[in-house]
């Protein structure tokens, strides 16, 4: 999952750009990481609108038929 601080660190970089003898290669690694930031984010985001969600109980990913209560 995504932690919204390294998100904010790579808009952070975006914002800054780049600049030097390697700002080829800075850049590209930034595309890199936004490339996957970015997938990872709509996976989670149609993940959350099918109904899963992360239990705040027990910490586990379910789907919208997790019930904490039941007990084995
Ligand atoms: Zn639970």
């Amino acid at each position: 999952m995504v932690k919204t601080e390294d998100a904010e660190r790579l808009m952070k970089q975006c914002q800054i750009g780049v600049g030097g003898r390697d700002a080829l290669d800075k850049a590209h690694n930034i595309m890199a990481d936004c490339y996957g930031t970015i997938g990872a984010l709509v996976e989670e985001r149609d993940a959350l609108l099918r109904g899963e969600y992360i239990c705040k109980k027990c910490g586990i990913r379910k789907n919208s038929e997790h019930n904490h209560e039941i007990r084995f």
